[in-house]
């Protein structure tokens, strides 16, 4: 089976994998106790990880808490932001081509009494810094923007529009949930962005389980909103719940493997993409066209039309051999809005396949696309 749908989900790497298993028998403590050596260990153990997170993503370790993966991190900052800064605005800008986790969080507070702006993309996904300098308003409070789209792989330009957001004291928030370890991202360069939200799951670690990056001032200050899970007060009071242990130690194992061979795998993904799009123009010819923009995108996904053919159909065909998705995961029974808000018909939706790759997708296993 060639698995070909990467940007839903990931296999664990062997050594994750490794790495997790002491801590899901012999070391079970518990990170937040204190005095015997269990406990120790534990806590010993998140502090590694939050550091091979925060190394990753080049933030510091502090600025780093964990939370079950994106869907809670995004919950967390763009209700947590609003109802923290209501007083100062009730006004938040997002783009019409979000996750559902980031877009039902607005769709909320809608029926909370604030406004949102959704910026329209581009016939790639993407949203201009000129289009959210028009959106700004004086009661702006909050802009999310994702930083690489899970149907269509595009990048926005998140260093020009968090600077555009820093400029006007505006918090800026961005869904990395795809590009994380797949593209290089040092949040030092970065000034702008004040939360940032990732699954491990998306990078070879575990589910359930993700870091969320809060900026902090010079003075070590995390930028504040109201955490949505109240209880005992770990992560710093943020985010409470007793960790957990084995999938943090997975999550960190995942981040400093994906570190260490962020090169060696970012140009494993380039080489097998370009044999399968090589193989699809060969096989498919005119019966192709790609929805996703050739560069600037992450590496690995592909948007493909198979023009009059019924994407489900397709798939059902295939998934004896190859295993894919017609788009994001999460609502693949409803036609996709990522692709209606670029403009595509819904015959062209429906004929859409995503294809998503990994460093452990292997160009000779492409091949198989020749024979089908
Ligand atoms: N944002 C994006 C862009 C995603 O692709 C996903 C996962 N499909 C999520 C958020 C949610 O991640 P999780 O399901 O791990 O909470």
């Amino acid at each position: 089976m060639l698995y070909l749908d990467n940007s839903a989900t990931t296999q664990i790497h062997p050594s994750v994998k490794e790495a997790m298993l002491p801590f899901l028998f012999e070391e079970y403590g518990n990170a937040s106790s204190k005095y015997y050596d269990q406990a120790l260990t534990a806590k010993n153990a998140v502090d590694e990880a939050r550091n091979n997170m925060a190394n990753l993503l080049n933030a510091k370790s502090e600025e780093i808490i964990f939370t079950s993966g994106s869907t809670e991190s995004n919950n967390m900052f763009i209700k947590g932001v609003a109802h923290y800064y209501k007083n100062k605005g009730k006004h938040l800008i997002t783009t019409e081509v979000e996750h559902p986790s980031v877009l039902e969080c607005f769709n909320f507070l809608e029926t909370e009494g604030y406004e949102i702006t959704l910026l329209k993309p581009d016939k790639f996904g993407r949203v201009s810094v000129q289009q959210l300098k028009e959106a700004i308003r004086p009661e702006t409070i909050l802009v999310s923007v994702m930083w690489g789209n899970n149907e269509l792989g595009s990048l926005n330009p998140i260093k020009e529009l968090s600077d555009l957001c820093i400029e006007n004291e505006i918090l800026f928030h961005t869904d990395a949930t795809q590009v994380v370890g797949k593209i290089d991202i040092d949040l030092e360069e970065y000034q702008g962005i004040s939360f940032l939200s990732c699954s491990g799951h998306k990078f070879h670690g575990p589910k359930g389980i993700g870091a969320a990056y809060i900026k902090s001032d010079e003075y070590g200050i995390l930028t504040p909103f109201t955490p949505l899970l109240h209880g005992g007060g770990q992560e710093k009071d943020i985010r409470s719940g007793t960790l957990a242990l084995h999938n943090i130690v997975g999550l960190g194992k995942a981040a400093k493997i994906a570190k260490e061979e962020f090169s060696i795998n970012y140009e494993r993904v380039i080489k097998s993409e370009e044999t399968l799009v090589n193989i699809l123009k060969q096989k498919f010819g005119q019966n192709i066209r790609f929805n996703n923009d050739k560069t600037n995108k992450i590496p690995g996904l592909l948007s493909v039309q198979f023009i009059g053919i019924n994407n489900e159909i397709l798939l059902k065909k295939l998934a004896p051999y190859i295993a894919a998705s017609t788009g994001s995961a999460c609502s693949s029974s409803k036609p996709s809005h990522v692709l209606s808000s670029i403009g595509l018909s819904l015959e062209t939706i429906r004929s859409t396949i995503r294809f998503s790759l990994s460093s452990y997708t292997e160009p000779e296993e492409l091949e198989i696309f020749k024979s089908l």
